[in-house]
């Protein structure tokens, strides 16, 4: 049985017109689970009982639950239970300008970036829509805010999980839905390029980021198994492509690891790559893990890279540092859960 969380407006709407309803009940419910906040179908009291009665045989509601939570300045992170007994997290970041959080994709990552804890544990299942939408939803109830930002980037890579991504942007930029703005969103991927490119196709209008990590495909290979797949160069020609066609600029997250990739060097060669594109690079301070043996740079190689960039005429920014004392990286909360350290 599917989840009501699931459905888009348009595919609730295709719903009520094939059990022979009006299609503005969609609408009704979209009202009751997104703006009133009612998870239960009995509490819809503009929704006459026969219908209320072929929900509750066609829908599942909301099946996902916190289960430990770590608080850190500026910063929490959330570990959900599925109704599988899989785990996922996501991390809330209070800024300035507004709550943002980041949301997992997958259980686990088969991308199998050498650095990261999510890549370690390898992909178990798919998240589903709704179990990705449930994120915001509880979070927002436990801790009665409201999140203005949302970043696809805790554990998974959103394009090894396409169509339930596209809904979830979906149902939380419907202005009927959560209503996120599109700018307010931001996907991250690794760089799988076929999906880079059925998202230019599909006019998607949120934000594009993208974990570029190194300068050259020597450097890339060693840490990216994709690389091996998608090179430097078949990624950058399909970036250029989307920002030609979409008018926009795209993100490149560039983590820092000493003695790897960050080099003044690997700088200059960054900024010969990216020279000419309306982009910018978001270098981050690497969260360094128990399990995998990185490094994170210094801090005044951290600035020599950045200056390196700046004088190079690229638009660069350092990612300030979140919740490390609370495990922020992507997968880090849910492997030492796993491991009992909880
Ligand atoms: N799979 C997607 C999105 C999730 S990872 C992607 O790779 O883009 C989101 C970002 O967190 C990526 O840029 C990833 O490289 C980065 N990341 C992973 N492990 C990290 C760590 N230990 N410290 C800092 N950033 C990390
Ligand atoms: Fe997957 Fe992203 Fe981690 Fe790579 S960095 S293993 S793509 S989650």
């Amino acid at each position: 049985m599917k989840n009501i969380y699931d459905y888009t407006l348009e595919e609730l709407e295709e719903y009520f017109i094939s059990i022979g309803e009006k299609k503005f009940k969609a609408t009704q419910i979209f009202e009751w689970l997104y703006k009133k906040r009612i998870n239960s179908f009995d509490l819809m009291s503009n929704i006459k009982i026969d219908t209320i009665n072929k929900l509750k045989e066609d829908f599942k509601l909301d099946d996902i639950e916190i289960i430990a939570k770590r608080e850190g300045k500026d910063v929490i992170k959330f570990l959900f239970n599925l109704s599988d007994n899989n785990k996922v997290e996501a991390v809330l970041m209070l800024h300035d300008y507004g709550n943002s959080l980041c949301v997992s994709t997958q259980v686990g990552c088969n991308m199998g970036c050498t650095f990261c804890e999510s890549g370690r544990l390898k992909k178990v299942r798919n998240l589903e829509t709704h179990e990705m939408v449930l994120q915001i939803l509880k979070i927002e109830k436990e801790l009665k805010i409201r999140i203005s930002h949302v970043v696809l980037m805790g554990i998974g890579e959103p394009f090894d999980n396409y169509d339930n991504v596209i809904r979830f942007i979906k149902i939380i930029n419907s202005g009927k839905g959560i209503d996120i703005g599109a700018r307010h969103i931001t996907v991250s991927t690794s760089g799988i390029v076929p999906k880079i490119e059925q998202f230019i196709k599909d006019g998607n209008q949120v934000n594009l980021a993208v974990s570029l990590h190194a300068p050259n495909n020597e450097i890339r290979n060693k840490i990216m198994k994709i690389n091996k797949a998608y090179d430097i160069e078949e990624l950058m020609s399909m970036i250029k492509r989307y920002i030609n066609e979409t008018n926009r600029r795209v993100t490149f997250e560039y983590i820092m690891l000493k003695d790897v990739n960050d080099s003044i060097e690997c700088a200059i060669e960054l900024a010969n790559l990216l020279k000419g594109i309306n982009c910018y690079v978001n270098l981050i301070p690497y969260n360094e893990t128990s399990h995998i043996e990185y490094k994170q740079s210094s801090k005044e190689q951290i600035m020599k890279f950045y200056d390196t960039l700046k004088k190079n005429n690229i638009n660069v920014t350092i990612r300030r540092e979140f919740g490390g004392n609370v495990d922020a990286a992507c997968g880090q909360l849910r492997a030492n859960y796993e491991e009992g350290l909880q």
